[in-house]
Formats: structure tokens, C-alpha cells, sequence
């Protein structure tokens, strides 16, 4: 028992509904092997990739502790984190809104394009006059 392969270590800190908070620990036991990252973004309960972060603050040089919320099963919990995993999530996080602004963009365009045929479509009845200006 005295080759002991070194570890890698994880903790990610989860609180409970209750309250309670409890730490969770992965290892990683093959040495020169990638550790799988975590990945912020997706929810470790029910696989949804729209978690995002309500609070987050250093904890020392290389690490955040951020609070991450699931909107789709109310999951939340805390945990520390390695700097590359949250630039990640970072990068995540703009990625996803980056797509809400397309799609928004997409809806107001729609919207816009309704309301000028229903305006050309009032023209084209008369029911729109100067005295309406
Ligand atoms: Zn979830």
C-alpha cells in the first residue's frame, strides 16, 4: 500500500433545499490523463445546460466560488472553482447571449415586418388620411 497514485482533486460544494450544504468531492486517479472539467453550464440534477451564476467572488488567485442556479429544476448550489472552468462558463454565458440577441433581433424584425404590411394594407384601403398625422 505504498504506491498511492496521485489524486486529483475536485470539491464542489452543494447546498441542499434545506439549507444544508455539502461538499462533494470527485477524484481523478489516472496521472497524465485529462480530468474530465466541470461544466458549469449544464446542471449535474437534471441535465438542463441554462444554469447561470447568481453570485460569484474570488477565492484565492486560481479559483472563484460561484453560485450557479438551474431554472429549470430550481437546483442551486455553490462550489469553488478552477479559473479555466469559469472562463468557460464565461464563455458559455456569452454564447448564450449572443443567441437571445439574434432571436430577439429575429422577433422584432417579424414584429416590424406585421406592422408595416398591416400599415401598407391600411394605406392601400384608405383608411389611413392626413388628418390622421
Ligand atoms: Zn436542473
Amino acid at each position: 500500500m505504498s504506491a498511492q497514485p496521485e489524486h486529483r482533486q475536485n470539491v464542489r460544494r452543494v447546498v441542499l433545499p434545506s439549507g444544508k450544504a455539502i461538499d462533494v468531492v470527485y477524484y481523478d486517479g489516472r496521472p497524465g490523463c485529462a480530468a474530465p472539467r466541470p461544466e458549469l453550464h449544464v446542471c449535474g440534477s437534471c441535465g438542463s445546460e441554462l444554469v447561470y451564476p447568481l453570485d460569484w467572488q474570488e477565492a484565492g488567485s486560481v479559483h472563484w466560488q460561484v453560485t450557479l442556479r438551474c431554472p429549470n429544476c430550481e437546483w442551486a448550489g455553490t462550489g469553488v472553482f478552477e479559473q479555466p472552468d469559469v472562463e468557460r462558463f464565461d464563455q458559455e454565458l456569452d454564447r448564450g447571449t449572443a443567441a437571445l440577441v439574434r432571436d430577439l433581433k429575429r422577433l422584432v424584425r417579424a414584429n416590424m415586418e406585421e406592422q408595416v404590411e398591416r400599415f401598407a394594407q391600411a394605406l392601400r384601403d384608405d383608411h389611413i388620411v392626413p388628418d390622421d398625422f
